[in-house]
């Protein structure tokens, strides 16, 4: 059964396959009116890779538009909250869907401190004449959806509530530059209510800034100029935000840790015992200064009124006015009621058991819970994931096991602080120091462009699993992201999650001149497997305008219009992400790059050093020895694929190895954020979503402690020689 490479382009195009042709018949005609797909008949790690291929084909034949459509539709059918009963009932769907398909599966619930709104209210109180009496609620002219009474006010996660009336202050995103931009320009923050846009940095960040800067409240805005009219029409006539479309979304510090605030470390199982869990008062990842979200067309009275010099011109949004920075006149009265209390929620865990490796694990994950409908966040992926599955199940039918063992996770309470992920991580940080891999899909489809992050390692293997599976545009996923990478990274940054993305001030992909793929920053389930467990990690999307993330706008309308209205990059999708799972499964060789590793750290590493010059002048310490072993593990790196591209060598020692040279990049965690385990990746404190490289070295350096900076170098040199001396050991 066995096909060439014509007979896999047949298979894909002609065959059973069916599926395909009846549901996306545009799919079908634009493949055949550009570059035909060929999918390539080797794969790394395979030594023979004729069942894999021949399992590959079957499963790339399965996921179907029409029922990724279907599956939208359910989970979309409802606001679904997490801990909410629309939420449980999702996890029910997801649960009857993995069982159909012979998943091993499972609801895990867990008991968790999170919050909601009681009463949110946010009044201009000055100047006379001046009324906003917010937050309004969500309304365009068309919009069937808008109007259920279970959509939450607008409201930002894990706010304290509060009283607060103040002058208010406009300190642009927020930023670490913006706040000292302010203090030049002689404006205190001190006591004010200061007003920042969205966008740049995750939310958690500003607020944590903000209340460093003594503010006695936050308010934060969607300026047009960030994902409004200033980008295209907005919805529903365009895919942009609207004036009363608002962000919701966590304002959890997450980058001191994630998860449950009062269980850092440990699984908040619903028997836990109370004296296991820390006090909410003690939790650190809680701020302490109230937070609200609003719409622009809230804003803008707010905005149009303050006085003060006017604002630095990159400060200046899209509203049609000059802006000035304040403070006052106007003056805001933020009165915030927010219910806190322990909320259970649900994971789903599906399992497939592996027939010779079973110890070692695959996990796919992809989060369920959403803010409102979460249309494309996050029912987009859970849409795609159901469709592998579904490929999966067919395998099974036909009598296919893998060799590894394969999870697929349906996260609950991602939006408040990627809890179900971190609470079932540390539950099962035994089973997962065996893991081998844990990919990521959060918003699977905002639009037709494929972009992806990943660690170093993993790099080259999502480029050539995205080779293996046909783009709805012609040719494969990787023609056509390569052909558009450049593009993908402006949308994603203009629907202000950065994620995905190569961040612009590093160098991403520096260990080849290949297709860009971003480093993996703390915005998605991804954090706990990678940061706290040294599980290699990716994150995968397809990306396009998007203006309503976060609003009750995201949903099955807004979706079936902008986002995918063929399905064809669902089905995608669904196909990349069952692909790279099974694959990973299955291998005999691990296809985990190491010297593509080192590579990339050489270039952190560079850019670090000439920081540390800045700072530090002529005490720089040296960053020989950590330039050393970066060399040291590059070269192990690059001696080890030689033999996982080869039928030569015991794939078992190497396969050890590979494991665990991700493994020794944990340390003892980093400094006041013990949590975070990893030293080569974090998010960043004063960044959020965009990764921090290197970070112990990093904010030492940016904190200018020269001490701080020479012990956290030792550590990672030490650190990068543990990696390189694992891998020395498959020689
Ligand atoms: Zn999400």
């Amino acid at each position: 059964m066995f096909r060439s490479a014509i007979g896999t382009l047949c298979f894909l195009t002609l065959l059973p396959v069916i599926a395909i042709q009846q549901n996306a018949p545009a799919l079908g005609q634009q493949q055949a009116a550009s570059a035909p797909f060929i999918a390539p008949d080797k794969i790394f790690g395979y030594r023979n890779p004729a069942a894999e291929l021949q399992a590959e084909k079957i499963f790339l034949a399965v996921p179907d538009p029409k029922l990724a459509r279907q599956h939208l539709q359910i989970l979309t059918a409802a606001p679904h909250v997490a801990g909410s009963p629309e939420d449980r009932r999702t996890a029910e769907y997801v649960l009857q869907q993995y069982t159909a398909a012979g998943l091993d599966a499972s609801i895990q619930p867990y008991k968790v401190w999170m919050a909601l709104p009681l009463d949110i209210r946010v009044d201009v109180v000055a100047p006379a004449g001046v009324v906003m009496h917010g937050p309004s609620p969500e309304h365009v002219n068309d919009d069937m959806f808008q109007k259920d009474p279970r959509i939450l006010p607008a409201f930002n996660e894990y706010s304290p509530s509060g009283d607060v009336t103040a002058d208010v202050v406009y300190a642009n995103y927020g930023r670490a530059e913006d706040f000292k931009k302010l203090q030049e320009m002689g404006v205190d923050v001190r006591g004010k209510i200061v007003i920042v846009r969205y966008g740049e940095i995750f939310r958690g960040v500003k607020v944590f800034l903000a209340a460093q800067h003594g503010a006695a409240a936050v308010i934060l805005y969607s300026d047009p100029w960030d994902d409004g009219y200033y980008k295209g029409d907005k919805y529903p006539k365009g895919p942009w935000r609207p004036d009363t479309g608002v962000q919701r979304g966590s304002v959890q510090y997450l980058f001191r840790y994630p998860g449950d605030p009062t269980t850092p470390d440990i699984a908040s199982v619903p028997d836990l015992p109370d004296s296991k869990r820390i006090a909410p008062e003690q939790a650190t990842n809680l701020p302490k200064i109230p937070v609200t979200p609003l719409s622009y067309g809230d804003a803008t009275p707010i905005m149009a009124n303050l006085g003060g010099p006017e604002s630095p011109r990159t400060w200046q949004g899209a509203l049609p006015f000059t802006y000035h920075v304040g403070p006052g006149p106007v003056r805001v009265h933020m009165a915030l009621k927010q219910s806190f209390r322990f909320t259970t929620i649900w994971d789903v865990i599906g399992i497939v058991r592996g027939t010779q490796l079973p110890n070692e694990w695959v996990v796919t994950g992809n989060h369920r819970d959403a803010w409102v409908y979460g249309a494309v966040d996050p029912s987009s992926g859970t849409a795609a994931q159901l469709e592998a599955v579904h490929g999966i199940g067919e395998l099974l039918k036909a009598g296919w096991r893998p060799k590894r063992t394969l999870v697929f996770a349906s996260w609950d309470a991602e939006e408040e602080g990627l809890i179900g992920s971190t609470e079932y991580a540390e539950q099962h940080a035994k089973d997962l120091s065996r893991a081998v891999a844990y990919f990521n899909m959060d918003v699977a489809v905002s639009g037709p462009d494929f972009g992806a992050a990943a660690v170093p390692s993993l790099k080259q293997y999502l480029r050539d699993v995205a080779k293996s599976v046909p783009s709805p545009k012609g040719g494969s996923v990787y023609d056509q992201w390569k052909a558009t990478s450049g593009e993908s990274e402006k949308n994603a940054r203009n629907s202000t999650e950065t994620l995905m993305t190569p961040s612009p001030s590093r160098p991403a992909a520096a260990g080849s001149a290949d297709t860009p793929v971003g480093d993996l920053g703390g915005g998605s389930d991804y954090t706990p497997f990678l940061q706290h467990l040294g599980v290699p990690s990716a994150n995968i999307g397809s990306k396009g305008p998007y203006g309503v993330y976060h609003s009750a706008f995201d949903n099955f309308a807004w979706f079936t219009k902008f986002g995918d209205p063929t399905f064809a990059y669902e089905q995608q999708m669904a196909r990349i992400c069952g692909l790279e799972a099974m694959r990973m499964a299955s291998t005999d060789v691990l296809p985990l790059n190491y010297e593509d590793y080192g590579k990339e750290i050489a270039e952190y590493l560079k850019v670090a050093e000439q920081r540390a010059k800045v700072a530090f002048g002529e005490q720089a310490p040296s960053f020989a020895d950590a330039t050393k072993a970066t060399q040291r593990l590059q070269q192990a790196g690059a001696d080890l694929m030689k033999l996982q591209g080869k039928s030569i060598g015991d794939p078992g020692a190497m396969n050890f190895v590979l494991r665990n040279a991700e493994r020794a990049f944990l340390g003892d965690g980093l400094p006041d954020r013990p949590w975070f385990k990893h030293v080569i990746y974090a998010p960043g404190e004063h960044t959020g979503y965009a990764a921090a490289v290197i970070p112990g070295v990093n904010e030492a350096i940016e904190n200018n402690n020269l001490t701080l900076t020479k012990q956290q170098l030792q550590i990672l040199t030490g650190a990068l020689n543990k990696a390189a001396g694992a891998l020395e050991l498959a020689r």
